[in-house]
């Protein structure tokens, strides 16, 4: 069943509450990825436990394996089930039409991310892309996340390293921010600053001197994707200079994968798969937990 507008706007009008709140208290929301409901249960576990506010998200390829309006729904049911802060937030929307369709699905906040789709797309075509979605999301309030820029790596287990020297070349400057932000209008500024999609045999480090710079060149929120084996000092000190998002995946379907495997082995008779979840959802939500914790989000919901 679809939301009503006022429960649309109600929900984003919350959740712009708690992305203020941010700033001034110091920790950021974490935006976990959902591909099937026991993920899903996973992050409401860890955020009953914490008392965290989070929001899940789902990107195009996710969204056509739940669907829009089944996800909305999901959500809203365990947030009151489990009594818990939660949100949704559409992730790399490859385009405007899909990002509409995220609002009009009474999704709080939409990234739109079109050079995800077209990794030449230049950016005046970002910047216009982006405006439409900017207007659009004012009907229900929704708050929309972009950046001038294509982001490297992808939420998968990677085998082969990344040279930091290369990635260093896609870093936002505090100069293309504040144009970025100034000509778009957006809530959420997505900034590259050493983040990147995926797991990789070493850690990421963030450039936190380059995150300071940009801090202070914009108004704006500002994001981290790519959170997965990054270091947690890295994001409590990102949390105090001002990120109110980051986003993770990779290191919850690392963990989804391996203990699932695990479980699978150790009980060769059990058919009943959903006697073995338990043990999967639950090494998801120590992962989601760590996270939490490292965001400083630990006690912040307002349920
Ligand atoms: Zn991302």
């Amino acid at each position: 069943m679809s939301q009503t507008l006022a429960k649309m706007r109600f929900n984003c009008a919350k959740a712009r509450e708690t992305v203020e709140r941010t700033k001034t208290e110091h920790f950021a929301i974490g935006a976990f990825n959902i591909d099937n409901q026991d993920t899903l249960i996973a992050i409401c576990k860890a955020a009953q436990k914490t008392k965290s506010p989070l929001m899940v998200e789902v990107s195009h390829g996710e969204v056509k394996a739940i669907g829009l309006q089944n996800l909305r729904c999901m959500v809203d049911n365990y947030k009151l089930e489990y009594g818990i802060e939660m949100y949704i937030n559409l992730d790399h929307s490859p385009d405007v039409e899909s990002a509409k369709k995220g609002i009009d699905a009474g999704f709080e906040f939409i990234h739109i991310d079109v050079s995800q789709e077209r990794h030449d797309a230049s950016v005046a075509e970002i910047i216009e892309a982006t405006k439409e979605v900017v207007s659009y999301a004012k009907f229900t309030g929704a708050l929309v996340e972009s950046e001038p820029h294509y982001f490297g790596g992808s939420s998968n287990v990677h085998e082969e390293a990344f040279d930091y020297e290369e990635i260093k070349k896609s870093f936002s400057t505090p100069e293309d921010a504040k144009h970025f932000v100034e000509a778009t209008g957006i809530d959420t500024f997505a900034a590259a600053v050493g983040n990147l999609h995926g797991s990789y045999p070493v850690p990421k480090q963030l450039d936190l001197e380059l995150l300071s710079r940009i801090r202070n060149a914009i108004d704006c929120n500002i994001s981290l994707h790519g959170g997965s084996d990054t270091p947690g000092h890295f994001f409590e000190e990102a949390v105090k200079i001002g990120v109110s998002k980051i986003n993770v995946n990779s290191d919850m379907r690392r963990v989804y994968r391996d203990t699932l495997v695990k479980v699978l082995e150790d009980n060769p008779s059990e058919y009943a798969v959903m006697k073995l979840m338990p043990t999967v959802i639950d090494a998801i939500a120590d992962i989601v937990e760590g996270k939490l914790k490292s965001f400083n989000a630990v006690g912040r919901a307002v349920v």
